[in-house]
């Protein structure tokens, strides 16, 4: 059984998940994997993983463009292909999967059992009772689901149908909203590792959802801090981070009618992108379907100048996004940050927290301005009809 364990001398939690040591990692290979064959998140071999959450297809994708009329198509996506050899096993073709964690980092609870003995309420105001002790210790009740990205082997995001991106992030916000109403759950963190050195284990894109009892004291402290600001300036730390962004223009990489894209200007990581709604929006739960597409098509684009120019890419996405409940909807405002890992974290980081990055924000932004994909542009979907015919 995994464990959640408070540490005292850094306020932090580690979540010790021993399962998780046996899971499969095909990236102790060099080169990269193509391995249709060998994969558990390609069509046809759904019964490789455990029963699917949520399953999402061609006619939810239509769905999100009929409740988004207004936003003009980035590409002119065409349906997803397949012939009876790729459908394999699968009875039908489908585009996003949303399945349990073979190896879950924490585990469901069975329903009904609330608060009990600590089980599923170790709120962070229970971490700080517990800073005195040595051992605070829970059992690691959660969720733990992975967001299968593409029926197709491939790990790169370019790579994949642009239509499938929306529905990427509808899955997001799908289990965002379910977790919310569990009431058992206090926060998620939603996360995609691509490459081995940011964390993937198998190549095949994916992203992770991870969802926990406790809001972790690293957020509560950011929490405590945006609440802090709103409170004395009375307005949103991150809408008026934005509006300087904006205004000073050096670090913006994009701008859409309702998003931003800029180089943080304490960026820890080389080339580091914050993607954040131009108007206050706590949670990413209550993103309508409009929202979906253009983040997505921004989304695209910045991990296109990514995926084809830096060698080897290799990047973590987090999306960070407001705990379940408590005082949070006027002063936090969900962002999603692409964090690139082009250096290692070592003692130094680890030691501080300061991070050391070697690209100046305002170089980054540059560097994007300069080659980002026209949003407008029919040349992905085209490639991508030719790889799924
Ligand atoms: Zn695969
Ligand atoms: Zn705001």
């Amino acid at each position: 059984m995994s464990e959640y364990r408070f540490d005292p001398l850094h306020q932090t939690w580690a979540l010790v998940a021993q399962e998780r040591s046996g899971r499969p990692a095909d990236f102790r290979a060099v080169s990269r994997v193509r391995a249709d064959r060998d994969c558990p998140f390609c069509l046809g071999f759904e019964s490789e993983t455990p029963p699917e959450i949520l399953r999402l297809g061609q006619r939810d994708y239509s769905d999100l463009r009929a409740g988004a009329a207004d936003v003009p198509a980035v590409s002119s996506p065409r349906p997803l292909r397949f012939t009876a050899a790729d459908l394999g096993q699968a009875k039908e073709p489908w585009w996003v999967r949303v399945v349990p964690n073979r190896y879950p980092a924490v585990k469901q609870a069975s329903r009904g059992r609330r608060s009990s003995a600590g089980d599923v309420c170790i709120a962070s105001s229970v971490a700080r009772e517990h800073a005195c002790e040595l051992a605070a210790v829970g059992p690691a009740v959660g969720r733990h689901e992975v967001v299968i990205e593409s029926p197709r082997h491939c790990g790169r995001v370019t790579e994949a149908d642009p239509a499938i991106l929306p529905l990427m992030f509808a899955a997001y916000r799908s289990r965002l909203a379910e977790f919310a109403a569990d009431g058992r759950l206090a926060y998620a963190s939603v996360f995609k590792n691509v490459g081995p050195e940011a964390g993937a284990s198998l190549e095949h894109l994916h992203s992770q959802i991870v969802a926990l009892p406790m809001v972790p004291p690293h957020v509560e402290t950011t929490w405590h801090a945006a609440w802090e600001h709103r409170r004395r300036e009375r307005t949103c730390m991150t809408c008026q981070l934005i509006e300087q962004e904006i205004s000073a223009g050096v670090r913006v990489v994009a701008e859409t009618e309702g998003l931003v894209a800029w180089c943080p200007f304490a960026s820890r990581f080389a080339y580091e992108v914050c993607i954040a709604p131009k108007n206050h929006s706590a949670q990413f739960r209550s993103v309508d379907d409009a929202g979906l597409l253009e983040l997505a098509s921004l989304v695209r684009r910045v991990l296109g100048r990514i995926e084809q120019d830096i060698r080897q890419p290799q990047y973590n996405l987090v999306l960070q996004t407001a705990p379940f409940s408590g005082d949070v909807e006027e002063a936090l405002h969900w962002r999603l940050e692409i964090l690139p890992r082009t250096a290692k974290a070592a003692g130094f980081e680890w030691g501080t927290q300061c991070f050391i990055n070697a690209v100046a924000p305002e170089m980054a932004a540059d560097f994007y301005r300069e080659g980002l994909s026209d949003p407008v542009s029919s040349s992905d979907s085209a490639a991508c009809d030719a790889e799924f015919r």
